[in-house]
């Protein structure tokens, strides 16, 4: 069986160290031999984002222009209609075909929200989960993922190369507290999000202003 294929979807509003770390450490431990991050161009699970969805793809696109094995995947964008993930792991499912492990890259606050998501009891047919755990997402898991956890749960990366789907792994790894919620604040702010974001990243949002003049929803 081939290497796996890691997944890591979000809204990426804007893109920053936190997740490239998350998915760097969760990309190592499993042994990934690429991983595709899928920027959500209508995420359903929150409230519209502030940036349109080809602006967040082009701020990723700069963060990966270095990187070998991450991979930028604009399917989202091309597919009307909500970004839901179950569609997008079908799709890749069908491209990379039966035998191939792909792995779903979370957060802890984003698995902790599984069980909201649009069918999400089919997610772990389609691919495994890797969750990076995350600095103030208290991982205390509703019933029915509490129950998903015990029986599909593996502290051990050997079984995500083992199969093409179907296994959880929770991996503690360096928790950097940054978000996009955070940086958005920051810039609105005038503060500069230096070392916070790929230097490309920040030179783009800083050469246009894009995040100068915006409100996030409730402000
Ligand atoms: P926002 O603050 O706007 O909600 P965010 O920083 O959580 O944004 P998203 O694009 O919504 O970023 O997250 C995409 C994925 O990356 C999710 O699975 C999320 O849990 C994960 N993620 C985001 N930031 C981190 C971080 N600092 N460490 C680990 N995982 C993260």
């Amino acid at each position: 069986m081939s290497a796996p294929v890691g997944i890591f979807g979000g809204t990426f509003d804007p893109i920053h160290f936190g997740h490239l770390r998350a998915a760097f450490e969760l990309s190592e431990l499993v042994g990934l031999r690429k991983v595709l991050f899928i920027p959500a161009a209508d995420p359903p699970h929150r409230g519209p984002p502030l940036l349109d969805a080809r602006t967040r793809l082009e701020l990723v696109r700069a963060a990966l222009e270095d990187e070998a094995d991450f991979e930028v995947d604009d399917r989202e964008l091309r597919r009307p209609g909500p970004s839901y993930t179950v569609l997008t792991l079908e799709e890749l499912r069908a491209e990379f075909g039966l035998q191939q492990s792909l792995v779903l890259l979370l957060g802890m606050d984003a698995f902790l929200g599984l069980p909201g998501w649009h069918r999400w009891q089919a997610l772990l047919g389609l691919a495994h989960i890797a969750v990076a755990h995350r600095p103030g997402a208290r991982p205390e898991f509703p019933d029915e993922l509490a129950a998903l956890v015990a029986t599909r749960g593996t502290t051990l990366a050997d079984d995500l190369r083992q199969a093409p789907a179907g296994r959880i792994l929770i991996h503690p790894g360096t928790q950097l507290d940054i978000s996009s919620t955070d940086l958005r604040a920051a810039l609105r702010g005038g503060r500069d999000p230096r070392y916070l974001m790929p230097e490309p990243v920040r030179r783009m949002i800083l050469a246009t202003g894009i995040y100068a003049l915006s409100r996030d929803a409730g402000e």
